[in-house]
């Protein structure tokens, strides 16, 4: 097939289309998605979004963009339009997405009374005086110059965004900012034109959109991004939302449509399936005539040719299928959809952003990293002529490891002494709702398979007389972690009292298929998924499980992933009895001993088990037993010895994968570079 010509199964997928004065060349749409990489971040932030582009999206947005210094997200960092100084910055993305002849979009954004202002210390702006998100701070109610302010520094912005060449910019009603606020029912009291009814609420939202129009000319495109079910019955229903649309068509070339529920919108795979926003997208462009784009986690050629094909969308949204894939578009293109690497839905990406720092991913390491240390997600250099290596360990590390080594030009042997492939993520992915996990193994595995010079043995458990006698030039340890059972981590510095016992069982002896009835205490140190999955997994399958926590909430860390919530509701219709603000302080013959957090005051819970899910242990001893063995080593004719991933410090699958892949391409490599952006004097 050339590459001139789109795969004719998915040709659909690649006609242009109009929208308003600009013309989309395909129908794949990166929406507006958060990158932590914002105003700090420039160079990076250009090469994350012309990566996309170079990979085929034929529209390429922003993250969202401040127009003010009233809505300011510090410590996290959004784009900001906030005077002339900042277009530079924004036209680097334009031009590194133009480079590629895809469009480049803007959204624009104005925060209402959330956002603290912690760096500009300039009051936020709501249509009345509110709470911000998490600071003990309010907003100033707007009066009618705060409102005419205001849409200057709207059309001053936009004026920017066309100055920075962008090719679309966005208004934006949604996700509970100034302009949802204006639209609330319960936010809104106004009493001047702005409050009241819906027309009034509508105001400010219709003169943006004119204003806008007013500023773009001919040159750029306006977008909306409305939730097209309201924004809950105290605030807009989703009658008051589909009759917004209604008197809102004409005013925008296009429509990007969402969700009241952003938990919804943006789902982990564990609670939402893909696809579900499609009824949502059709109401508008029945309403509209569209055209409309939505998203839905697609990350299959069928399963975005569906929308399209019955008429719902004219768009294919994407974020977090953009950022697990950057060439996605491309690989369709070229009929290779087996080479998709899928979003696993776990929202890593989001977790970046949420906690201030560059967007990174579970299945693309790559992510974040094109312009720090010039890694391209597809390519790496041709820069080896066969020498051997020998990767222990076939997880995410090893894998990732393996395939980059491969592409290098090594001759690799991946040995585990498993039965499948995969390591945790195999094991992992059979627990309750982590299915689509297995599509870190999966794509690895499939990229793998045909490429000569790899070859993988498993049942094959090495020690280092076995890596002494195979010889290869270079060695990849990456054999994992296990789960503490000596309760050991944040709560316990030492082994805690009665874990030793033959009732305490950790998470691999649940994965391993141990099971388990009766009372069982689950006490989590750990703070993410594995816990509260696991508390699923058991009470699910019939014991009465007692989850403790010396945390607040149970499952914190999972806030920066949209699932805390979720999770939580999971437990509690399990009939999980959740403690929160305790440790399990000992255990011994049927009873764990519960310590407060906050008082100290103890008291017993029986319980037939007890599983602790507190750290883990790195599995080391091999890489120690060879570095104690070095001149052995290199006597067999070995260069190199390196670890990877858990081994080295135990993590998140994201860290494994990154630490796999950076090991591929720094081994026997020239020195790597990591580029840092910093403000520079003079
Ligand atoms: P990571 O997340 O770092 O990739 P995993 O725990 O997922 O780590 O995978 C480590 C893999 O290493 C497991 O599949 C395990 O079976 C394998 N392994 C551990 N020790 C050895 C060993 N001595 N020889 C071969 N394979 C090993
Ligand atoms: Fe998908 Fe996870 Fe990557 Fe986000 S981090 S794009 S959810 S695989």
């Amino acid at each position: 097939m050339s590459a001139d010509t789109p795969d004719p199964r998915y040709a659909a997928l690649f006609e242009p289309l109009r929208i308003g004065p600009v013309t989309a060349p395909n129908r794949f749409y990166q929406v507006p998605h958060c990158t932590g990489m914002g105003h700090r971040h420039p160079r990076a932030l250009a090469a994350l979004r012309g990566t996309k582009a170079a990979g085929g999206w034929g529209t390429v947005c922003t993250e969202y963009c401040s127009i003010h210094p009233s809505s300011d997200v510090s410590p996290h960092s959004s784009a900001t339009l906030w005077d002339d100084d900042d277009v530079a910055a924004l036209a680097a993305v334009a031009d590194a997405v133009h480079a590629h002849a895809s469009l480049a979009g803007v959204e624009l954004w104005a925060g209402g009374s959330g956002p603290p202002n912690l760096l500009t210390r300039t009051p936020a702006l709501g249509v009345r005086s509110m709470p911000a998100w998490a600071d003990p701070v309010q907003s100033r109610a707007m009066d009618r110059d705060d409102i005419r302010e205001l849409r200057s520094w709207h059309r001053a912005a936009v004026r920017r965004a066309r100055a920075a060449g962008f090719d679309l910019v966005y208004v934006y009603p949604c996700h509970g900012y100034l302009l949802a606020q204006f639209l609330s029912r319960a936010h809104n009291t106004r009493t001047d034109e702005y409050g009241g009814s819906l027309e009034n609420r509508l105001r400010l939202l219709r003169e943006l959109l004119a204003d806008a129009r007013d500023e773009a000319g001919d040159r750029m495109a306006i977008a909306i991004r409305f939730c097209a079910d309201g924004h809950g019955e105290a605030h807009l229903s989703a009658d008051e939302a589909h009759d917004a649309v209604g008197q809102l068509a004409g005013l925008a070339d296009l429509w990007d449509v969402t969700v009241g529920d952003y938990e919804h919108e943006m789902g982990s795979s564990r609670f939402t399936p893909g696809g579900t926003l499609e009824e949502h997208a059709a109401r508008v462009r029945a309403l509209t005539g569209g055209p409309v784009v939505t998203v839905g986690r697609f990350t299959s050629p069928e399963a975005m040719l569906g929308p399209l094909r019955r008429g719902a969308q004219d768009l294919v949204g994407a974020a977090r299928p953009s950022i697990a894939d950057p060439y996605l578009p491309a690989k369709i293109r070229a009929g290779r959809p087996e080479d998709i690497r899928e979003c696993i839905g776990c929202n890593i990406c989001y977790a970046g952003d949420d906690r201030a720092v560059p967007i990174r991913c579970t299945q693309n390491p790559t992510m974040g990293e094109e312009w720090r240390r010039g890694w391209h997600p597809e390519t790496v250099p041709h820069d080896n002529g066969g020498d051997s290596v020998l990767v222990v360990g076939a997880g995410p590390a090893g894998l990732e490891a393996a395939l980059v080594l491969a592409r290098r030009g090594f001759t690799v042997t991946v040995a585990d002494a498993a039965r499948e492939a995969g390591g945790r993520v195999g094991r992992e992915s059979r627990l309750p709702g982590l299915g689509e996990w297995a599509r870190v193994r999966d794509y690895r595995l499939g990229q793998l398979r045909p490429l000569a010079g790899v070859s993988i043995h498993l049942d094959s458990r090495l020690n280092a007389d076995d890596v002494l006698e195979f010889g290869a030039r270079h060695v990849v340890v990456a054999t994992g972690a296990r789960w503490r059972r000596d309760g050991q981590g944040r709560t316990h510095a030492r082994p805690a009292p009665g874990f030793g016992h033959a009732r305490v069982v950790t998470p691999d002896d649940i994965m391993d298929g141990k099971r388990l009835d009766g009372a069982v205490t689950v006490f989590d140190d750990d703070h993410y998924y594995m816990a509260p999955v696991l508390a699923e997994k058991l009470a699910g399958g019939g014991c009465v499980v007692t989850y403790v926590t010396p945390a607040a909430r149970p499952g914190g860390w999972l806030a920066h992933t949209l699932e805390q919530e979720p999770t939580h509701r999971a437990l509690l219709a399990l009939g999980v009895t959740i403690v929160t603000g305790h440790r399990v302080a000992a255990f011994d013959r049927g009873v764990a001993t519960l310590a407060c957090e906050v008082l100290g005051g103890e008291r017993r819970v029986a319980t037939d088990w007890l599983l602790p899910v507190t750290a883990r242990e790195p599995l080391d001893e091999l890489y120690h037993a060879l570095r104690s063995r070095r001149d052995e080593l290199e006597a067999a004719g070995t260069a190199t010895l390196v670890r990877a991933g858990d081994c080295d410090a135990p993590g998140i699958i994201a860290t494994a994968v990154h630490s796999g892949h950076r090991v591929g391409r720094e081994l026997a490599a020239a020195a790597a570079t990591v580029g840092r952006e910093r403000p520079r004097i003079g």
